[in-house]
């Protein structure tokens, strides 16, 4: 039998955290959840509440922390470009001083920690696919920056601490991911796209339509976070995680459209600011290394995400009546 391990997950009650913390769980782990719910909800955790082996602090991981965990799972940071760009100097403290914390932490308890990085630290990049040897393409001043220098900053200071410290350390690069659980306002594309094709509102595509992104399923990525973890020391290397299946947002919108049976139309709207134009993950590492590949494809994605929009929709309904 595996052993059980304390382990701390920061944005516990996030999108991905919920799905990480429940299947931690699942396996017989103890799990702290760490989150100052800026973006994650006490409803994503609330199913977990009753067992014991789960715990919730209230807590900013920009504030150092003193526990007692043999892991760190360091998810900690608002994703959705509407909300990190809202406090852009708190969402480079959340990474920055963020990552400073649970590696001070982990250095001190030996425990292995794993950072959620992301493909932005590729940013608009010129390199398609993106592999995990490309530097990237990154408006170090533009109104992405605080998320994308932040995540890049803390990458620099997981392989500094690694190297001068001897902490092991794991990394994920999560291409754009999607399922239940992300919030009715979250502001990224799939949940928009959901909730007013669901509504048959206008669907709002920003700009021609024809910018990229590679959408994976929650399920496939937790199942990549934890072989990640778990994977032999010796990986001390950035992972790209992600599904290589490449739409355009129009295309996506068109999906959306047809499986739900909308009646909305779709409507056009500005670019935001240094959009990046493609992303697409080369994962041939995480094949090779960690013999991980997503199984779930965008329509079967979205036949599983759109039931759960639809009901968080109906219950924001019953409570506008009552
Ligand atoms: P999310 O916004 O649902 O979750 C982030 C969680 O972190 C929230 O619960 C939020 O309240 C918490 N948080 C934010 N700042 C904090 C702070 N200072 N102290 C404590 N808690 C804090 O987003 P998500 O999609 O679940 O993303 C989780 C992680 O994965 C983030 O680090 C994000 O950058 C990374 N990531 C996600 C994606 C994706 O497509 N979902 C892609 C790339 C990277
Ligand atoms: N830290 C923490 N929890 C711990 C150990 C350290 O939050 O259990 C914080 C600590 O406050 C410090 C940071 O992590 O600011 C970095 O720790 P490190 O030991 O690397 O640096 P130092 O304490 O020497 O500045
Ligand atoms: N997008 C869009 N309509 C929306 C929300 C987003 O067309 O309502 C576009 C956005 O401009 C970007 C892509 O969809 O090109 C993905 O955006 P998201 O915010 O989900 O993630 P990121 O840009 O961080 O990949």
């Amino acid at each position: 039998m595996r052993k059980s391990k304390r382990i701390l997950v920061t944005g516990g009650s996030g999108f991905l955290g919920s799905f990480l913390c429940e299947s931690l769980l699942a396996d017989g782990h103890e799990v702290i959840c760490v989150d100052n719910f800026q973006t994650g909800s006490r409803r994503n955790v609330m199913h977990l509440q009753g067992n014991p082996h789960f715990e919730i602090m209230r807590h900013d991981v920009t504030v150092p922390l003193y526990v007692e965990v043999d892991e760190i799972f360091n998810l900690a940071c608002p994703a959705s470009p509407i909300h990190y760009q809202i406090d852009p100097v708190q969402t480079v403290k959340t990474s920055v001083m963020g990552a400073i914390n649970m590696l001070g932490l982990a250095k001190r308890t030996k425990s292995k920690i794993f950072q959620a990085s992301t493909s932005e630290v590729y940013g608009d990049p010129s390199v398609h696919p993106q592999p995990e040897g490309y530097w990237g393409n990154v408006n170090s001043i533009g109104p992405r920056a605080c998320y994308d220098e932040g995540k890049r900053c803390a990458e620099t200071l997981f392989f500094d601490y690694h190297r001068q410290c001897g902490v092991n350390i794991r990394m994920a690069r999560i291409f754009n991911t999607y399922g239940p659980r992300m919030s009715l306002n979250d502001g990224r594309v799939v949940s928009n796209f959901i909730v007013q094709a669901l509504k048959n509102e206008p669907i709002t595509i920003y700009g021609a339509g024809n910018q990229t992104r590679s959408f994976c399923f929650v399920e496939d990525l937790i199942r990549g976070f934890r072989v990640l973890m778990d994977a032999p020391d010796g990986i001390e290397l950035p992972v790209n995680l992600g599904n290589p299946g490449e739409f355009t947002i129009r295309e996506l919108a068109e999906q959306v459209i047809d499986l739900t049976g909308s009646r909305s139309k779709i409507v056009t709207l500005p670019l935001p600011k240094d959009d990046p134009q493609q992303r697409q993950p080369d994962i041939t590492r995480a094949r090779e290394v960690l013999g991980w590949e997503p199984t779930i494809n965008l329509r079967e994605g979205l036949t599983r995400t759109i039931p759960y929009f639809a009901s968080m929709l109906e219950l924001q309904d019953s409570r506008e009546s009552s």
